[in-house]
């Protein structure tokens, strides 16, 4: 008898998951379970629709998906129409790979006006995932502030940013592409709580604003440091990188492009302004002391339209597995929460790293999969023989792989020449392609 593995989550970290168990040479029954009828999670629904090759990992998990020991069953929520319980009682083995789908909450008066958005419904947005389709962001506005300074918040930064030119290649779904290429937007801030060297984003990223066609970015150069001070190793290389990239954007002039961006550190945002909607921000300016972000007392506001907030993401709490409030992960000893249920990717290590990052949870997961089943702590369970009757005798409407195919072929045939797909936007629309191919 196989063991029978259910992952929640189709996700890098799901797929690596499953990709693992694969390679591990056990005979394994995988049943992929996720919310959406799509999968690939952030691939599709949280990587930048400008940034297309990242995207193409999902060829990989494709390949995956579409082995005899893989089933995806979308459309079925986890929490809602089965619970963890159940599955439990169905699997040998539960892998938790949910991710880290909400933002973490910006603290300040004002934060709730309308205008301001966390970066998790901003970027689902324009992004086409369901959840977010009628969020409606104004971006007739003239300047738009984004807090954080890690890689979604450059991201976010490089979309408002784009030109036509470089907005027409993307699958942004035709909402966004018109509010961004109609938006008048002349000046993005991005606000970093501490300095340059403390910044999050990666190199490759950061350069793509000096290489913009409509926008210049800006950098003061007082706020810059002469070097990297005693970092060693890998980090010194990256930090040196950064900070070479960020001395050349200081001396491009902001009038050499329509529309700039500015990078603006050792500012704390305090406060939103305005009265009834998004008039501005006011910041405090920091000095950085053994790390961390001291306020100075110095305010100084920036009037902006929009406000984007990607001060990073967290887990939710799932009925029937532990949850660390503070952390916003599942409290897990390297991936393992206890015999039967485990945990990869974000939910197990909070919201870091790129998405081969995952790769490694997923190899551990299956690891302690292998042992258990050895030990015969785990096994005997019937998996989805128990899981497709209980989806049907609920009336619960699952999405096979080959449906998601369907899906993606209709998205492909109806994108424009040069785009790689339309994206549906509503599960709806997506359960009646199916329906009706
Ligand atoms: P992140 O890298 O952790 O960056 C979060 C940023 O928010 C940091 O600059 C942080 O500053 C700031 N921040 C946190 N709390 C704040 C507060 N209260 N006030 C002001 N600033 C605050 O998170 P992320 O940008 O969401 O990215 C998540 C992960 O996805 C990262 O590993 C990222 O590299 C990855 N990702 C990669 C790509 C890519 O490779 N192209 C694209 C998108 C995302 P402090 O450092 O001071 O806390």
């Amino acid at each position: 008898m196989p063991v029978n593995v259910a992952i929640i989550g189709s996700g890098p970290a799901g797929f690596y998951a499953a990709a693992a168990l694969i390679d591990s040479g056990e005979d394994v029954c995988i049943d992929v379970i996720e919310r959406l009828p799509t999968p690939f999670g952030l691939i599709r629904g949280g990587v930048a629709a400008d940034h297309q090759t990242t995207k193409n990992i999902s060829k990989k998990f494709d390949k995956t998906a579409l082995m005899d020991q893989v089933r995806f069953y979308g459309n079925v929520e986890v929490g809602r129409e089965i619970s963890l319980s159940d599955l439990r009682e169905m699997y040998d083995a539960v892998v938790l790979a949910q991710g880290a789908p909400v933002d973490r909450t910006l603290n300040i008066p004002g934060a709730d006006k309308p205008g301001v958005f966390g970066a998790a419904a901003f970027v689902g947005w324009y992004n086409a995932h369901p959840d977010f389709g009628n969020l409606n962001p104004n971006l007739d506005v003239q300047a738009a502030a984004v807090i954080g300074v890690g890689n979604v918040a450059i991201d976010v930064a490089r979309l408002l940013s784009r030109s036509d030119k470089g907005l027409a290649v993307t699958d942004l779904p035709d909402y966004a592409e018109t509010a961004m290429s109609r938006s008048p937007i002349k000046d993005v801030y991005l606000f970093g709580r501490r300095g340059p060297l403390d910044a999050k984003f990666t190199n490759v990223e950061l350069r793509e604003f000096g290489e913009l066609s409509q926008c210049v970015p800006q950098v003061k150069t007082d706020q810059l440091p002469d070097g990297v001070g005693d970092l060693e190793g890998r980090e010194k290389r990256l930090k040196e990188r950064n900070l070479e990239t960020l001395r050349q954007f200081s001396e491009r002039q902001p009038d050499e492009k329509p529309n700039r961006v500015h990078f603006e550190f050792f500012a704390s945002p305090s406060e939103i302004l305005g009265t009834d909607k998004v008039e501005g921000i006011r910041l405090e300016r920091t000095r950085v002391e053994g790390g961390r972000a001291i306020g100075t007392g110095e305010f100084f506001d920036v009037a902006c339209g929009l406000v984007v907030s990607a001060i990073g993401y967290r887990g939710i709490p799932l009925e029937g597995a532990p949850f660390d409030e503070r952390s916003g992960i599942i409290p897990n000893d390297d991936g393992r929460i206890e015999d039967g249920l485990y945990a990869a990717g974000w939910i197990k290590r909070g919201p870091s790293g790129v998405i081969s990052t995952n790769r490694p949870d997923g190899v551990t997961a299956a690891g302690h999969i292998h042992n258990e089943y050895a030990s015969g702590a785990i096994g005997g369970k019937p998996g989805r023989e128990a899981l497709e009757p209980f989806l049907r005798e609920r009336n619960i409407r699952f999405v096979s792989y080959s449906d998601w195919k369907t899906i993606e072929a209709a998205e492909i045939n109806n994108a424009d020449a040069g785009r790689p797909r339309k994206k549906f936007v509503t599960i709806q629309e997506m359960l009646d392609v199916i329906d009706n191919t």
